[in-house]
């Protein structure tokens, strides 16, 4: 059967340890037999990056703007542990922290729901969408060691040369202090977002942040969440029959937890990257969640929402059998497709990204997945089988 092509290239963005291993195979083994895989390929492994000087990292960057979608691999973010694993010139900022910052926007992270994985929370019979902001706050500041006694303040300088000090701290001895921001505009588009993927999900839209102790920094991200649904989308979500509301962050967690989910959950930055890893693990597995960056100006960039695995990848490299679950990063490559099959209209495309997913599914539902999940799967008459990688990603391609 002839492959299925399209147009336009897509952004690939190949990342570290064991996650580079599982990229490679899901092309092998599931994309590659049935679709000409068309990318322009970035290698953001670490050693690449340290050759490159992190050059590679902000060409990827750009050219998911230019391309409209890309898929990105888990990659390391160094710690000085990994300077000296991989004798690197410099610490390195975080790829994910880079690219947020060039394509600004919000990342929707949902859990993979299938039968037989039950969450920890059992009134969770819903997927809970986590749409986290990602840009600025504490991933885009400035951390200042204070090693002695000194006068913290703000300084702010306006374009025609006025300053405007804020004090901060006086310190009597060593501390801490951080300067962070974030912009209007793209509070706004944050909004804009979060607003638009629950009507197009036809879910409530909740959002959660602390502006009784942040009152200006916080009350902002309330007052705009709350100009702009007034005055764009309260009409629409009325009709939609969906609700938006504003909920202190404390009392968000507290009713989410209580609730069965199948709402939007809009996030501050921080705060949505600690939530969709408790949520990951809640609904059952890190490797069971799909993440999505989606810029203000329609770009997209698909990843897994878990790191690079890195206890699986040093028994890997010492020849062991490992059984890490690819089903994340397979809906990183199966959203990318089907995203630029919906931009090019090119249904033999879309059809084999909803194919993928299928199969993916019904494999681990007919009894057979990696041990993450075989230790909690639980369904009548159907003993999990735990597969290494490949032999699961074999497992699926014949299912496919
Ligand atoms: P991690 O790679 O997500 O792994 C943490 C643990 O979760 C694993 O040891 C494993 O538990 C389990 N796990 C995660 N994904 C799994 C999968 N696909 N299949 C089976 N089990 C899975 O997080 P980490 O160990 O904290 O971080 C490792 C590296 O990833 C770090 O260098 C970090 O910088 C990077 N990271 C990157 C991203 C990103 O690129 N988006 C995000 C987070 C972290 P068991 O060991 O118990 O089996
Ligand atoms: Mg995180």
């Amino acid at each position: 059967m002839a492959k299925i092509t399209y147009e336009k290239p897509i952004a690939e963005l190949q990342g570290d340890e064991m996650t580079r291993i599982l990229w490679d195979w899901i092309k092998e083994i599931l994309i590659e037999p049935k679709v000409a895989l068309k990318t322009e390929y970035y290698d953001l492994g670490l050693v690449h990056r340290d050759e490159t000087d992190d050059e590679v990292t902000k060409e990827a960057g750009e050219a998911i703007k230019r391309l409209g979608v890309g898929v990105k691999c888990a990659t390391i973010t160094p710690n000085n542990q990994r300077l000296e694993e991989y004798k690197l010139k410099r610490l390195y900022p975080s790829p994910n922290g880079t690219i947020r910052a060039i394509l600004d926007g919000t990342v929707f992270r949902t859990p993979i729901l299938v039968k037989g994985i039950t969450p920890y929370i059992p009134t969770w019979t819903k997927p809970i969408t986590i749409a986290r902001h990602a840009y600025g706050d504490v991933y885009k500041a400035t951390d200042v060691r204070v090693e002695n006694a000194a006068k913290a303040e703000l300084l702010v300088t306006e374009a025609d040369g006025r300053e405007k000090r804020y004090p901060v701290f006086d310190f009597e001895g060593g501390g801490v202090l951080q300067g962070m921001h974030n912009t209007d505009k793209s509070i706004s588009a944050f909004a804009r977002s979060c607003f638009n993927f629950a009507l197009d999900a036809k879910q409530d839209l909740w959002f959660g942040a602390k502006d009784t102790i942040s009152k200006v920094y916080d009350g902002r991200f309330k007052a705009i969440f709350a100009e702009i649904f007034e005055s764009e989308f309260k009409a629409a979500f009325e009709k939609a029959g969906i609700k938006y509301e504003y909920t202190l962050i404390d009392d968000c967690v507290a009713r989410v937890v209580r609730s069965s989910g199948g709402m939007i959950w809009a996030c501050k930055n921080y705060d949505g990257d600690v939530m969709s890893d408790m949520l990951a693990t809640a609904f059952g597995s890190l490797a069971m969640m799909s993440s999505v960056l989606v810029s203000p100006d329609g770009n997209f960039e698909y990843e897994a929402a878990h790191g690079t695995v890195t206890r699986h990848y040093y028994k890997y490299r010492a020849g062991e059998e490992t059984s890490t679950n690819p089903v994340a990063t397979i809906f990183a490559w199966s959203g990318a497709l089907r995203k630029r099959g919906e931009t090019e209209n090119n249904k033999a495309l879309i059809g084999f990204a909803d194919d993928l997913e299928r199969a993916t599914i019904s494999t681990i539902e007919s009894g057979y997945m990696t041990g993450d999940l075989a230790i909690i799967f639980k369904a009548d008459g159907i003993t999990p089988k735990k597969l290494n990688s490949r032999d699961f990603l074999e497992a699926i391609a014949s299912d496919l």
